[in-house]
């Protein structure tokens, strides 16, 4: 099995300001800087699974394993258990939203086999954090909780794959009817990504704001996500909204802008998945929670650092996302050039012309300095 990576897709790739670390944090010996982006040794090991994971652009990918097709044709199988000794490479392929997402949409309990990993390594720290963050989002909205597994997995027969001749015909439309009674027909039949029932509109039946379905339409957010999404919106909204502390949530996050910002229009247009937008004039900030996978990007490169993560992240925006505006700006006509500029006060001149027009000021002060210069050596010239 090879490790993929798509160089476009890492957010070290859109700026030399990112500080995205998470692939070389669960894989250190394996990855590496190098000129500013993730480089792989070729004989990377089952541990290398672990970037797929964890990307939250989902950069890597594993040649023969798809996180999308498993999440379906999981579902669609009668195993309850998710095991590298039967259906995964390994369990850090699977993110913390592949975990919340298999866990909503089973009708039974999920264990994850532990059996194979060491206790004290740093992947199986990982995998245990990635399971723990999962049921801690999860106990916020559902009683749903994942199991793990730490014994070997043969002393749970009831949790071992049967063969598909063995699966009902009736299980099999259980399954399916999974996504089918969400209006998404076909998608596990035919293994395919959520972009078809995206291009084909069907999100539009979740009440989902076409402004959002524009967005998810740029292919710019990863598949997991979208996997996240349709799973909510077919899960059901709980009664109480919980606020979950941010350092607790990996894979989303909440902002505000504080009054430092410039408007320089980076954050907005560099953010992968559009979470971050503005209007047709770059008049404000717009910030869509539920797009954002906590990249980080928009910090990194916020020269000001006005741009903030919220304390608390509220579960209300995976069920109700709303778009919020996080900062709003002055936007007027250059008098000198006719160009449109943030305005904060004072002449109507944009900063561009208002350095133009520092530089004339400067260049004409050098100017007329090296006139009366030349003209009073002139003098001295003549008088000697
Ligand atoms: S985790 Fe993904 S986005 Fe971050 S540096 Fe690694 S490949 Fe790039
Ligand atoms: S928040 Fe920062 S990066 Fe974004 S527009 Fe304002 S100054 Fe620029
Ligand atoms: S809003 Fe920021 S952290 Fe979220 S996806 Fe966009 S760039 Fe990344």
């Amino acid at each position: 099995m090879k490790l993929h990576f798509d160089v476009g897709a890492c957010v070290r790739a859109k700026s030399k300001f990112s500080e995205c670390t998470k692939c070389m944090d669960v894989c250190p010996d394996s990855i590496t800087l190098q000129d500013n982006l993730p480089t792989f040794k070729t004989a990377t090991g089952i541990e290398a699974a672990a970037c797929v994971g964890v990307c939250p652009t989902e950069a890597f990918a594993l040649s023969n394993f798809s996180t999308t097709e498993f999440f379906f044709s999981f579902l669609e199988s009668k195993v309850r258990l998710i095991s590298p000794k039967i259906n995964v490479p390994c369990l850090s392929v699977l993110s913390v939203e592949h975990l919340i997402s298999l866990a909503l949409a089973s009708n039974e309990p999920i264990t994850l086999d532990l059996s194979a990993y060491d206790e004290e390594s740093l992947l199986y720290k990982h995998i245990e954090e990635t399971i723990e963050e999962a049921n801690f989002v999860l106990s916020s909205f559902s009683d749903k909780q994942l199991e793990t597994n730490v014994e070997e997995s043969a002393r749970h027969p009831e949790l071992v794959s049967r063969s598909p001749e063995e699966v009902s015909d009736e299980e099999v439309t259980s399954r399916r009817s999974f996504l089918g009674n969400a209006s998404l027909k076909g998608v596990i039949k035919h293994k395919k990504a959520f972009d078809e029932a995206v291009e084909a509109d069907e999100l539009q039946q979740f009440d989902i704001d076409a402004s959002v379905i524009a967005k998810i339409k740029d292919k710019q957010l990863p598949n997991k996500r979208k996997i996240l999404f349709t799973t909510l919106k077919r899960a059901g909204v709980p009664e109480v909204f919980e606020v979950l502390p941010q350092e607790n949530v990996s894979f989303v996050s909440q902002k505000y802008v504080d009054e430092k910002c410039t408007n320089c229009q980076i954050c907005y247009r560099i953010c992968p998945t559009g979470a971050l937008s503005t209007d047709g004039k770059f008049s404000l900030i717009h910030f869509d929670a539920m797009l954002c996978v906590k990249c980080h990007l928009c910090h990194d490169v916020c020269e000001p650092d006005a741009i903030h993560l919220q304390k608390g992240f509220e579960i209300k925006e995976l069920f109700e996302p709303t778009q919020r505006t996080l900062a709003t700006f002055n936007i007027k006509r250059c008098n000198e050039c006719g160009n449109t500029f943030t305005y904060t006060g004072g002449e109507l001149t944009c900063p561009r012309c208002l350095v133009e027009e520092e530089e004339a000021m400067f260049l004409h002060q050098n100017a007329k300095q090296m006139k009366a210069k030349m003209e009073e050596e002139k003098i001295k010239q003549e008088e000697s």
